[in-house]
């Protein structure tokens, strides 16, 4: 299994560290070439229309459009989850996601970096107990399509959802210093 994890801009490395700790080779994500020997691929948290922005101008758009509609498994957290979202509400006017996942995201949902919070989420099928969320700047979702699977809810909204192989948090699951929901992730796209 090799992962890549979209490097072009926030919190890339620690993704990539818990993903070497469970045993996965993993590699940074910079270029279309880089992108095509991966199985699997993580959007990390950022800055999402910086993000889009250097996806235009590494020219990663297409080929990971293409990647994710010919199977590539990702997943994609925070700012990683706007990117991927058929809609993004509340975002920049040139702010095109790549309708990867049926849903509408609305930036900074939440409100500002001050109401950045956490919350023990009960995520379906995760063994183990609860899981800390940490929502930083965190996107809502405000709808899901009729093919999506809610794996945990926040206050009655959705924060952790999957389509197929794509999957999306408004959290950081790489914050909470608990490694199973990258390592279920793991193990259903393997
Ligand atoms: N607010 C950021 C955005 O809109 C996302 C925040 C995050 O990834 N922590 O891109």
């Amino acid at each position: 299994m090799k992962a890549g994890v979209l490097a072009l801009q926030g919190a890339f490395r620690e993704h990539r560290e818990i993903l070497s700790t469970l045993g996965a080779e993993t590699v940074d994500v910079r270029t279309p070439e880089q992108l095509a020997a991966i199985d699997l691929l993580v959007i990390p948290g950022g800055e999402s229309t910086t993000m889009q922005h250097l996806l235009d101008s590494a020219g990663l758009r297409e080929p990971l459009a293409a990647a994710i509609a010919d199977g590539l498994a990702v997943l994609g957290t925070c700012a990683g989850l706007i990117v991927l979202a058929h809609e993004v509400l509340d975002g920049r006017a040139d702010q095109v996601p790549l309708d990867a996942i049926d849903i509408v995201a609305r930036r900074n949902a939440y409100g500002r970096q001050r109401d950045s919070f956490e919350a023990d989420l009960d995520v379906s099928g995760l063994p183990g107990g609860t899981f800390r969320g940490v929502f930083i700047r965190a996107p809502a979702i405000e709808t899901v399509g009729g093919a999506v699977e809610v794996l945990a809810e926040h206050n009655g909204r959705p924060v952790f959802a999957r389509e197929g192989r794509v999957w999306v948090s408004a959290f950081h699951p790489e914050l909470a210093g608990d490694f199973r929901v990258h390592e279920r992730f793991l193990q259903e796209v393997a």
